[in-house]
């Protein structure tokens, strides 16, 4: 199956009161780790790339390419978006070319007016080609690939004019960060989302930073709204913690266990894990 639009997984997702995984690959171990699992699982999956992401594997073309023959040759069947995360306007135009389904535009950081103008183009071209795209008001906290957000609270009224552009999805803050959460994290703002999703409407909403947020938080967000979730720094310290302990057992000194292959798998396998546990926390699990 080729890669597909974020926009019916994701209206299902919101209909059904469930929400579909994004997980940000950086090479061809995490793209893989990730796809097999939502196959597995039989679950709609969103691949998620940052453009320092995409600049690692050499450029968006490389990335479209390795994921479209990655999922024939693994037979993968379910639902597959290849998504840009946090970009700017020129990543977008750069990932539309070369293949990627899905985008986000992030002018969150861009004065209110400017983001309109520049998502509404966004949205005219994206809808040409068939593409989703994400939106987003109000910054996200913490800090992605030099990104760094304050954790700003959208504001509502802000979010129904950037939806009413008819972006597939919004992200809005909501007092979620990237990246680990600090001791003295207030939680989410359910007040604000409730009060997002009431002027929003169908619009399916989007939870970034979703590492080390409490499962029943992510629950009460999904049943407020939000359809798709980001999880990032998660695959990351699963993967670094698993790698670490096969080193640190001095495994890649026994035997062949200095081939690649074999010092890399402890920590596919734990993506594979954690993508696991989130597409069950999700309730993305058989709803391909
Ligand atoms: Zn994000």
């Amino acid at each position: 199956m080729a890669l597909v639009s974020a926009k019916d997984m994701l209206e299902k997702a919101k209909a059904g009161h469930y929400a579909v995984g994004q997980f940000n690959i950086n090479n061809l171990e995490w793209t893989k780790s990730v796809l097999t699992t939502a196959q597995e699982l039989n679950s709609p999956v969103i691949l998620g790339v940052s453009e320092g992401a995409g600049k690692y594997m050499t450029g968006y073309k490389t990335v479209a390419a390795m994921t479209e023959a990655m999922i024939e040759e693994l037979g993968i069947t379910v639902p597959v978006a290849l998504h840009l995360d946090h970009g700017g306007y020129e990543g977008c135009k750069k990932c539309i070319e070369a293949g990627f389904s899905s985008i986000m535009f992030d002018g969150s950081h861009l004065p209110f007016d400017e983001n309109v103008a520049k998502t509404t183009e966004l949205v005219a071209l994206t809808k040409k080609k068939g593409l989703s795209i994400e939106a987003e008001v109000g910054s996200i906290g913490g800090e992605e690939d030099g990104v760094v957000g304050a954790g700003e609270i959208a504001d509502p009224q802000e979010c129904k004019k950037i939806s009413d552009l008819g972006v597939t999805m919004l992200a809005a803050g909501i007092g979620n960060i990237h990246g680990v959460y600090p001791e003295n994290w207030k939680g989410l703002d359910f007040g604000a989302l409730d009060k997002i999703q009431a002027l929003t409407g169908d619009r399916p909403l989007v939870l970034h930073g979703g590492t080390g947020i409490p499962d029943d938080m992510i629950k009460k967000a999904i049943g407020l709204g939000v359809s798709k979730i980001n999880v990032n720094t998660e695959c990351q310290l699963s993967f670094a913690a698993a790698t670490r302990e096969y080193i640190e057992a001095g495994k890649d000194k026994q035997g062949k266990g200095f081939d690649p292959r074999k010092l890399l798998a402890p920590g596919a396998e734990a993506i594979k894990n954690t993508v696991k546990e989130k597409m069950e926390l999700f309730g993305s699990v058989g709803k391909a």
